[in-house]
C-alpha cells in the first residue's frame, strides 16, 4: 500500500515486506512517523487496514468493553483479528456482558488476558483493597504487566483512545511509536467525537456497555469507577478519590 507523504515527499511504501525476520524498534518507529503522517484525517477503516496490512500476525486490537467499535471496524476490515481484553477480576457484569457478546457475534478472536493473581490471591500478599491505597500499584498489576505480556507476541495493536475524551488525550495521533514497549500503536479512531461513535454504533448495532445509559461517562474497574455529573468530564468517574486519571496503559 502506497501513501502520498503529508509532507509532499511523494509516495511512500507504507507496508513493505520485512527482508528478513521481525522489524527493529529503529524501522517500526520510522514506521510509525511516515504512517502518523500519512494517515491523519483518513477515515478508521482506513487505518485499520493499513495497521492489518502492514503487521498481519503480529497486530492485535485492545478493548476495554466499554464499547465494541474498534473490535467491530477491525472484524470488518480483517474478520478473524485478535482482540485483547484485559480481565482484571474487577469489572462490572456489564463490561463482560460486552466482551461476550462480542464473542458470540463478531469475526473476532477474543483474547481475556488475566493478571498473574486471582483478586484473593493479590489480597493475601498485599492486603484487601490494594485499589484503596495504592491504586497505582494494582493497575500495574491487574492493567498493566498483562497488557505487557499479552503484547510480547506483537508489533503493533490498536485501541479506542479518542482525543475528545479528556484535556490529556487531546494530541493522540492516529499512529504512534511507543518507545517504552517498542511498538506501534494505533487509534483508528483518534479524532472521532462522542457523535461519530454514536453514529457507528448506531448504524451497526454494535454492543455497548449498559453502564453508559445508568450515569457512567467512563467504564473501567468497578471499585474505581463511579457515575459522572451533568457537565463532568466523562473521565471524571474514575480513580474520583485520587489524583490519577489514567491507569498507566497509555502513558
Ligand atoms: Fe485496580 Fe482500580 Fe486499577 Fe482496576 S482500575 S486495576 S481495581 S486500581
Amino acid at each position: 500500500m502506497s501513501l502520498l507523504n503529508a509532507a509532499g515527499f511523494g509516495l511512500v511504501d507504507l507496508t513493505a515486506p520485512v527482508e528478513s525476520g521481525r522489524r527493529t524498534p529503529d524501522e517500526l518507529k520510522a514506521l510509525a512517523l511516515d504512517a502518523a503522517q500519512a494517515l491523519e484525517g483518513r477515515p478508521a477503516e482506513e487505518i485499520a487496514k493499513w495497521a492489518t496490512d502492514t503487521f498481519g500476525s503480529r497486530f492485535c486490537v485492545t478493548s476495554s468493553m466499554a464499547d465494541a467499535v474498534v473490535a467491530h471496524i477491525f472484524s470488518r476490515v480483517s474478520p478473524g483479528v485478535d482482540v485483547v481484553f484485559l480481565d482484571t477480576g474487577l469489572h462490572f457484569p456489564e463490561t463482560l456482558k460486552v466482551r461476550d457478546t462480542v464473542v458470540r457475534t463478531m469475526n473476532v478472536n477474543v483474547r481475556s488476558v488475566r493478571p498473574r493473581m486471582t483478586v484473593g490471591q493479590q489480597d493475601g500478599e498485599y492486603g484487601p483493597r490494594l485499589f484503596a491505597r495504592s491504586p497505582d500499584e494494582c493497575c500495574f498489576l491487574r492493567k498493566v504487566e498483562p497488557l505487557e505480556r499479552a503484547l510480547a507476541e506483537y508489533d503493533s495493536w490498536a485501541t479506542g483512545l479518542r482525543r475528545d475524551e479528556s484535556p490529556t488525550r487531546a494530541n493522540t495521533p492516529v499512529v504512534a511509536f511507543d518507545a517504552k514497549k517498542g511498538k506501534v500503536k494505533v487509534n483508528p479512531i483518534a479524532a472521532w467525537t462522542q457523535a461519530d461513535v454514536d453514529r457507528y454504533v448506531s448504524r451497526w448495532n454494535v454492543p455497548v456497555n449498559e453502564l453508559f445509559k445508568k450515569g457512567y461517562g467512563s467504564i473501567g474497574c468497578w471499585p474505581c469507577t463511579r457515575r459522572t455529573k451533568a457537565g463532568e468530564d466523562p473521565r471524571a468517574g474514575r480513580w474520583a478519590m485520587f489524583e490519577k486519571t489514567e491507569c498507566g496503559l497509555h502513558v
